[in-house]
């Protein structure tokens, strides 16, 4: 029988074949190689060596489901290769990591999908060459959840845009090149509703880090605009078009976010399964104790819940579906059992699980951000009770 880690703790699955389980291979050992040991060093310090983009881009990380024309890797590509990127970078232990090495993820599709053949030519090949960075900005002081009710504002002045306004919690907003920004271009509502592309060191853009609980190697930033002129060409898109691609953006961001919740619940699972066989208290393994067997069966038991809906979803949208309540649902069941398995395993560590630089510490430590960013369990749960009629 195989110990209970990692690997055992993943449910087999019908969508996966020769060429996923070759890609995990190298997506692996690139992260033992390149990440695994500097994770705790790079979390203190509070970032990574910029040069991670490019070695990332290299074995084809960064690029992986963007079109060939771009520089991406496309070929024999489908959602699950991303997926597995996702896992296999989880098991580090840091998604401070992911957020900051992936924010192309959620600040380049945008482009992809909506902006001009020229944005595209312009933008796309330097990002996944992992040379420029990009990041989104949606969020603002005034509030994310409500995303149709954003104010920076955009006004057209001759060829130009002149953006003013102020977005908060941008992740890698102090390092990106270029900043996809959802902008007011027209009335009230999501109707009103545009994404510019702003270059980052265009005069009137200031940037400032924040501080916080957890992800300390990603930076995040609160980001001011002030009366910054950037070319009309840099729309992405229709002009007051700009809502359903923020909304089609933030369903990747919730499957690509469950994945990494259960791929975190699982390393909790492997870490809290080894201290468990090695840690004798009362003259026996803690793993003789049934009270702590239980809670290693009752861990697995929410993964394998979690990781056969995250399959079913990654299915049906594969299938060119938008299971939108689905997807609001699967990012809460998923953070819920991150939740759950943090805190199981750090009460089978015990004290040794509030030392710092070990995965279990650092992942109870960033359970809040994958339960509140890219939608709130409330906003989550609320979107699909509308969805679903009730
Ligand atoms: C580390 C980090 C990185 C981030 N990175 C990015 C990024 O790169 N780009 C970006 O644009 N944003 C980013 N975000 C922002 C994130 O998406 C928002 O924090 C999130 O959408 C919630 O918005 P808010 O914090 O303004 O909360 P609010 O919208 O102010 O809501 C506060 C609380 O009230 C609840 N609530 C709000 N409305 C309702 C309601 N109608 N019914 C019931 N409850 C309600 C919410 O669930 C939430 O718990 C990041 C956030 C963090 C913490």
């Amino acid at each position: 029988m195989s110990p209970l880690d990692f690997d055992s703790t993943r449910l087999p699955s019908p969508h996966l074949a020769d060429s996923h389980e070759a890609w995990r291979k190298s997506v692996r050992a690139f992260v033992d190689r390149e990440i695994a040991p500097n994770v705790n060093c790079w979390d203190e310090a509070g970032g990574f060596p910029r040069d991670l983009h490019q070695k990332a881009a290299a074995i084809g990380i960064i690029g992986l489901g963007y079109p060939e024309d771009y520089g991406g890797v496309s070929e024999g590509v489908d959602l699950f290769h991303s997926l597995i990127v996702a896992e296999e970078l989880a098991r580090a232990g840091s998604g401070g990591l992911i957020a900051g090495l992936m924010t192309h993820g959620i600040g380049l599709p945008p482009v992809i999908a909506l902006g001009s053949d020229e944005l595209k030519a312009r933008i796309a090949p330097p990002v996944l060459a992992g040379e420029k960075l990009i990041a989104l900005c949606v969020t603002e002081p005034s509030g994310g959840s409500d995303v149709a009710n954003l104010k920076t504002r955009a006004k057209r002045d001759g060829d130009d845009y002149v953006v003013s306004g102020e977005k908060t919690y941008i992740t890698s907003g102090c390092r990106a090149d270029y900043l996809t920004v959802a902008v007011r271009t027209g009335g009230d509502g999501a109707g009103g509703l545009s994404f510019l592309l702003v270059e980052a060191d265009r005069p009137g853009v200031t940037r400032a880090r924040l501080d916080k609980m957890g992800w300390w190697m990603s930076d995040t930033a609160s980001i001011h605009f002030d009366d910054v002129r950037v070319p009309a060409e840099n729309l992405i898109g229709a002009l007051n078009g700009g809502f359903a691609g923020i909304v089609t953006n933030f369903n990747m961001e919730r499957l690509s976010m469950a994945t990494q919740a259960i791929a975190f619940a699982r390393v909790c699972i492997e870490d809290a399964a080894n201290w468990a066989r090695e840690r004798q208290t009362f003259g026996k393994p803690l793993s003789k104790h049934q009270v702590i067997r239980h809670k290693l069966a009752e861990m697995v038991r929410q993964v394998h819940a979690s990781s056969a809906f995250l399959d079913n979803c990654t299915w049906r949208v594969m299938r060119g579906e938008s299971p939108v309540a689905e997807l609001a649902l699967l990012k809460v069941q998923a953070t819920r059992t991150m939740e759950f398995c943090a805190r199981e395993a750090m009460q089978i560590l015990g004290g040794a699980s509030f030392i710092r630089g070990q995965r279990i510490e650092r992942i109870y430590r960033e359970v809040r951000v994958m339960a509140i960013g890219g939608g709130s369990e409330e906003i989550m749960l609320d979107l699909a009770a509308r969805q679903m009629g009730v």
